[in-house]
């Protein structure tokens, strides 16, 4: 099997962090950052706003949101609510700002990929803590 790269680590544990960060309190339940629907956080995706091809967006707090299965695998991503929903919480100008950043070039080096795998290996920790949860309540 092939060793699992500091890439797919950080895409694992990020992703992890952005549905416990997005769950309504300890509910385990989310709402779609898509469609607005409220379902149970093992429902939960990580979705993209601008696709994770993108490296300069691809660990992006702001880029990245709790999205429902049907909205990210069967919508392909449902976008223009995605959208929607993105000026909502953060304002047109930051949205734009957010979309400046698609082409830009963005490399990680293998220590910033080991120090974001820490960083966010402990926030995953901090929330199931704080939300009394463990991490099986998440689906791969
Ligand atoms: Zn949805």
């Amino acid at each position: 099997m092939a060793k699992t790269s500091n890439k797919e680590k950080l895409d694992r544990v990020f992703s992890q962090y952005i549905r416990l960060r997005d769950m309504i309190g300890n509910s385990r339940t989310f709402q779609c950052i898509s469609c607005g629907k409220i379902k149970p956080i093992n429902q939960a995706d990580c979705g993209h706003y601008i696709n994770r091809q993108h490296m300069a967006t691809r660990f992006s707090e702001m880029n990245c949101n709790a999205q429902c299965r049907s909205c990210n695998r069967f919508d392909e991503g449902n976008m223009q609510g995605y959208r929607r929903n993105l000026v909502w919480k953060h304002g047109e100008n930051k949205v734009l700002l957010l979309e400046s950043q698609k082409y830009e070039t963005r490399k990680y080096t293998e220590f910033e990929y080991k120090a974001l795998i820490e960083h966010y290996k402990k926030e995953v920790k901090m929330l199931l803590q704080e939300k009394g949860l463990e991490i099986k309540c998440l689906s791969q």
